[in-house]
Protein backbone atom coordinates (compact mmCIF):
# COMPACT_ATOMS: atom_id res chain seq x y z
CA UNK A 1 0.00 0.00 0.00
CA UNK A 2 1.11 3.31 -0.24
CA UNK A 3 1.63 5.48 3.15
CA UNK A 4 1.53 8.47 2.42
CA UNK A 5 -0.58 10.69 4.65
CA UNK A 6 -0.44 11.90 8.15
CA UNK A 7 -1.56 9.28 10.19
CA UNK A 8 0.49 6.22 11.40
CA UNK A 9 0.68 3.90 13.67
CA UNK A 10 4.22 1.57 14.70
CA UNK A 11 3.35 -1.85 15.26
CA UNK A 12 6.00 -4.37 16.55
CA UNK A 13 7.15 -6.40 19.36
CA UNK A 14 8.91 -4.89 22.48
CA UNK A 15 12.30 -2.96 21.48
CA UNK A 16 11.62 -2.74 18.03
CA UNK A 17 11.84 1.21 17.71
CA UNK A 18 8.46 2.11 17.57
CA UNK A 19 9.14 5.13 19.98
CA UNK A 20 12.78 5.95 18.72
CA UNK A 21 11.62 5.99 15.18
CA UNK A 22 8.08 7.25 16.20
CA UNK A 23 8.94 10.47 17.66
CA UNK A 24 11.52 11.27 14.77
CA UNK A 25 8.62 10.38 12.68
CA UNK A 26 6.55 12.90 14.44
CA UNK A 27 8.66 15.88 14.62
CA UNK A 28 9.27 15.30 10.58
CA UNK A 29 5.73 15.60 9.93
CA UNK A 30 4.79 18.33 12.26
CA UNK A 31 1.93 15.93 14.04
CA UNK A 32 1.26 14.83 17.34
CA UNK A 33 2.90 11.98 18.97
CA UNK A 34 1.30 9.16 21.99
CA UNK A 35 3.13 6.19 22.92
CA UNK A 36 0.37 4.72 24.87
CA UNK A 37 3.05 2.77 27.26
CA UNK A 38 4.63 5.46 28.09
CA UNK A 39 1.84 7.04 29.19
CA UNK A 40 0.08 4.51 30.67
CA UNK A 41 3.57 4.17 32.83
CA UNK A 42 3.15 8.06 33.44
CA UNK A 43 -0.39 7.67 34.94
CA UNK A 44 0.64 4.63 36.73
CA UNK A 45 3.36 7.12 38.64
CA UNK A 46 1.08 9.60 38.78
CA UNK A 47 -1.53 8.04 40.58
CA UNK A 48 -4.56 8.81 38.65
CA UNK A 49 -7.79 6.71 37.95
CA UNK A 50 -6.82 5.45 35.22
CA UNK A 51 -3.64 4.62 36.09
CA UNK A 52 -4.66 2.58 39.46
CA UNK A 53 -6.85 0.57 36.92
CA UNK A 54 -3.89 -0.05 34.59
CA UNK A 55 -1.51 -0.80 36.69
CA UNK A 56 -2.16 -4.90 37.56
CA UNK A 57 -2.06 -5.62 34.00
CA UNK A 58 1.37 -3.48 33.62
CA UNK A 59 2.68 -5.78 36.44
CA UNK A 60 2.15 -8.87 34.94
CA UNK A 61 2.90 -7.71 32.41
CA UNK A 62 -0.30 -8.49 30.07
CA UNK A 63 -2.39 -5.60 27.97
CA UNK A 64 -4.82 -3.32 29.48
CA UNK A 65 -8.15 -4.19 28.59
CA UNK A 66 -9.16 -2.97 24.90
CA UNK A 67 -11.79 -0.34 27.04
CA UNK A 68 -9.03 1.09 28.91
CA UNK A 69 -6.98 1.49 25.65
CA UNK A 70 -8.95 3.22 23.51
CA UNK A 71 -10.17 5.23 26.63
CA UNK A 72 -6.25 5.92 26.73
CA UNK A 73 -6.36 7.15 23.27
CA UNK A 74 -10.03 8.42 22.84
CA UNK A 75 -9.50 12.11 24.02
CA UNK A 76 -6.20 12.78 22.46
CA UNK A 77 -7.45 11.90 19.02
CA UNK A 78 -10.02 14.16 19.33
CA UNK A 79 -7.17 17.04 19.78
CA UNK A 80 -5.56 15.54 17.24
CA UNK A 81 -7.65 15.89 14.13
CA UNK A 82 -4.32 17.78 12.00
CA UNK A 83 -2.08 14.41 11.98
CA UNK A 84 -0.69 11.82 14.41
CA UNK A 85 1.62 9.10 15.00
CA UNK A 86 0.58 6.22 17.39
CA UNK A 87 2.82 4.35 19.07
CA UNK A 88 2.21 0.98 20.31
CA UNK A 89 -1.51 1.11 19.37
CA UNK A 90 -3.86 -0.85 17.77
CA UNK A 91 -2.52 -3.88 19.86
CA UNK A 92 -5.47 -6.11 19.22
CA UNK A 93 -8.08 -6.59 16.34
CA UNK A 94 -10.77 -4.58 18.72
CA UNK A 95 -8.62 -1.70 19.05
CA UNK A 96 -7.43 -1.61 14.99
CA UNK A 97 -11.54 -1.63 13.97
CA UNK A 98 -11.86 0.99 16.43
CA UNK A 99 -9.08 3.08 15.05
CA UNK A 100 -10.30 2.46 11.26
CA UNK A 101 -13.80 3.30 12.48
CA UNK A 102 -12.63 6.59 14.18
CA UNK A 103 -10.13 7.44 10.80
CA UNK A 104 -12.48 6.70 8.20
CA UNK A 105 -9.61 4.18 7.04
CA UNK A 106 -7.24 6.91 6.43
CA UNK A 107 -4.49 5.72 8.31
CA UNK A 108 -1.13 3.37 7.88
CA UNK A 109 0.21 0.72 10.55
CA UNK A 110 4.07 0.80 9.71
CA UNK A 111 5.52 -2.57 11.50
CA UNK A 112 8.98 -2.55 12.73
CA UNK A 113 10.46 -5.87 11.74
CA UNK A 114 13.38 -7.50 14.20
CA UNK A 115 14.61 -10.77 14.60
CA UNK A 116 13.73 -11.96 18.35
CA UNK A 117 17.55 -12.38 19.44
CA UNK A 118 18.42 -8.68 18.46
CA UNK A 119 14.93 -7.19 20.52
CA UNK A 120 16.52 -9.51 23.72
CA UNK A 121 19.66 -7.79 23.13
CA UNK A 122 18.30 -4.19 22.98
CA UNK A 123 15.58 -4.26 25.93
CA UNK A 124 18.56 -5.05 28.38
CA UNK A 125 19.99 -1.99 27.34
CA UNK A 126 17.69 0.97 26.89
CA UNK A 127 16.55 3.52 28.99
CA UNK A 128 13.16 5.66 29.45
CA UNK A 129 12.92 9.13 30.19
CA UNK A 130 9.88 9.49 32.59
CA UNK A 131 8.91 12.71 31.42
CA UNK A 132 8.79 13.15 27.72
CA UNK A 133 9.20 9.07 27.05
CA UNK A 134 12.02 9.11 24.90
CA UNK A 135 14.33 6.06 24.63
CA UNK A 136 17.79 5.66 24.88
CA UNK A 137 20.28 2.50 24.43
CA UNK A 138 23.98 2.36 25.36
CA UNK A 139 25.52 4.44 28.00
CA UNK A 140 23.33 7.69 28.09
CA UNK A 141 22.84 9.19 31.31
CA UNK A 142 20.65 12.45 30.78
CA UNK A 143 17.98 12.77 29.04
CA UNK A 144 18.96 14.50 25.67
CA UNK A 145 15.15 16.25 25.50
CA UNK A 146 14.05 17.53 28.20
CA UNK A 147 15.17 17.37 32.20
CA UNK A 148 13.23 14.38 33.02
CA UNK A 149 15.34 11.43 34.54
CA UNK A 150 16.01 8.19 32.45
CA UNK A 151 14.98 4.98 34.19
CA UNK A 152 15.55 1.63 33.39
CA UNK A 153 11.56 -0.13 32.47
CA UNK A 154 10.59 -2.22 34.90
CA UNK A 155 9.28 -4.23 32.26
CA UNK A 156 12.79 -4.51 30.42
CA UNK A 157 14.35 -7.52 32.44
CA UNK A 158 14.58 -10.14 30.20
CA UNK A 159 11.89 -12.53 32.15
CA UNK A 160 9.37 -9.66 31.51
CA UNK A 161 10.52 -9.00 27.80
CA UNK A 162 9.50 -12.97 27.14
CA UNK A 163 5.79 -12.40 28.70
CA UNK A 164 5.20 -9.31 26.74
CA UNK A 165 6.75 -11.05 23.69
CA UNK A 166 3.74 -13.53 24.10
CA UNK A 167 1.18 -10.84 24.63
CA UNK A 168 2.20 -9.65 21.55
CA UNK A 169 2.38 -13.05 19.35
CA UNK A 170 -1.27 -13.55 20.61
CA UNK A 171 -3.02 -9.97 20.16
CA UNK A 172 -1.20 -8.15 17.99
CA UNK A 173 -0.08 -10.78 15.10
CA UNK A 174 -3.84 -11.25 14.49
CA UNK A 175 -3.22 -7.07 14.02
CA UNK A 176 -1.25 -7.41 11.10
CA UNK A 177 -2.99 -10.09 9.74
CA UNK A 178 -6.21 -7.91 9.69
CA UNK A 179 -4.40 -5.05 8.72
CA UNK A 180 -2.60 -6.68 5.90
CA UNK A 181 -6.06 -7.47 4.25
CA UNK A 182 -7.44 -4.15 4.95
CA UNK A 183 -4.31 -3.11 2.87
CA UNK A 184 -2.87 -0.58 5.33
CA UNK A 185 0.30 -2.35 6.76
CA UNK A 186 3.89 -1.75 5.31
CA UNK A 187 6.64 -3.52 6.92
CA UNK A 188 9.96 -2.21 7.75
CA UNK A 189 13.11 -3.96 8.33
CA UNK A 190 13.97 -2.42 11.73
CA UNK A 191 17.56 -3.61 11.94
CA UNK A 192 20.76 -1.96 11.25
CA UNK A 193 21.35 1.77 12.94
CA UNK A 194 18.71 4.07 14.00
CA UNK A 195 19.51 6.61 11.02
CA UNK A 196 19.65 3.14 8.83
CA UNK A 197 16.19 2.38 9.71
CA UNK A 198 15.05 6.34 9.86
CA UNK A 199 16.21 6.03 6.39
CA UNK A 200 13.54 3.47 5.32
CA UNK A 201 10.77 4.85 6.86
CA UNK A 202 11.65 8.41 4.77
CA UNK A 203 11.04 6.57 1.64
CA UNK A 204 8.20 5.05 2.46
CA UNK A 205 6.22 8.01 4.00
CA UNK A 206 7.13 9.89 0.85
CA UNK A 207 6.36 7.67 -1.53
P1 LIG B 1 5.13 -0.41 25.45
O1 LIG B 1 5.81 0.74 26.12
O2 LIG B 1 4.55 -0.04 24.12
O3 LIG B 1 5.99 -1.64 25.39
O4 LIG B 1 3.87 -0.79 26.37
C1 LIG B 1 4.05 -1.17 27.72
C2 LIG B 1 2.83 -1.89 28.23
O5 LIG B 1 1.68 -1.01 28.20
C3 LIG B 1 2.40 -3.09 27.41
O6 LIG B 1 3.14 -4.24 27.77
C4 LIG B 1 0.93 -3.19 27.80
O7 LIG B 1 0.78 -3.74 29.10
C5 LIG B 1 0.50 -1.74 27.89
N1 LIG B 1 -0.04 -1.22 26.61
C6 LIG B 1 0.47 -0.20 25.85
N2 LIG B 1 -0.30 0.04 24.77
C7 LIG B 1 -1.33 -0.83 24.84
C8 LIG B 1 -2.46 -1.11 24.02
N3 LIG B 1 -2.68 -0.43 22.88
N4 LIG B 1 -3.31 -2.08 24.39
C9 LIG B 1 -3.10 -2.80 25.52
N5 LIG B 1 -2.05 -2.61 26.34
C10 LIG B 1 -1.17 -1.63 26.02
Amino acid sequence: MSATGRFFSLLGPPACGKGTQGGRLSEYLGVSYLSTGARLRKEITDGSKLGKRAQVYLDRNEYVPDELAIELVEGWLESSEEGWVLDGFPRSVRQAEYLLGRTGGRFAGLMLDVPEDELRERVTKRKECVECGLVVGGEVTACPKCPGRLVVRKDDSLVAFEKRLVAYKMNTIPVLEFLESEDKLVVLSGTGTVDDVWERFLTTVSS
